[in-house]
């Protein structure tokens, strides 16, 4: 959905949106959707400046850092943004401001992409790492069996990096 700057009236306006999975899916190459993603906003413009601001409300699927199963989470994600035009942003980089100094997005043209700040949102609020519990045991190095959910008898020795050295030279 993207949301056409020139047909806000009074140079505002709310939107509301249900994406269902398919319309976003993939998120990333390690996030899905697994729930249709419920989104609201306010558009408003001030000078050559766009605030959106809203709420995005879903559940999605994540792998588990260890052991790689889908484990699932709630995104409950409130966003403010700010955007500036393409040609002020130009001018202000003059002004030798780094983007994040700035804190601001740009946008070309006259239209605001919701799907892109959806999905930006979305991976925003998921944790880089994530396991599916705490003490996942994740996967057998030698034969691949889930640790959580099995056991194997492969021996897999932990050798103390100081002393690997040392049992490389005696071999
Ligand atoms: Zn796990
Ligand atoms: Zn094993």
């Amino acid at each position: 959905m993207r949301i056409e700057l020139e047909k806000l009236e009074a140079r505002r306006g709310d939107f509301a949106h249900v994406y269902q999975p398919d319309e976003l899916n993939p998120i990333d190459e390690r996030v899905t959707l697994v729930e249709p993603a419920a989104v609201t906003g306010k558009v408003n413009l001030a000078g050559n400046e766009v605030f959106v601001n809203g709420q995005i409300d879903t559940r999605v699927q994540v792998e588990c850092d260890r052991c790689l199963q889908p484990v699932e989470l709630a995104v409950n994600a409130v966003y403010q943004l700010e955007y500036i035009s393409g040609s002020d942003y130009e001018s202000i980089q003059a002004a030798e401001l780094t983007e994040a100094e700035m804190l601001v997005s740009v946008f070309d043209g006259g239209a605001i992409d919701v799907d892109e700040i959806v999905k930006e949102q979305i991976l925003l609020t998921v944790p880089t790492r994530l396991l599916c519990r705490e003490d996942c045991k994740g996967i057998c190095p030698e034969c691949g069996i889930h640790r959580n959910t099995g056991e194997c008898s492969c021996v897999t020795e932990e050798i103390d990096p100081r002393w690997a050295a040392l049992k490389n030279l005696t071999e």
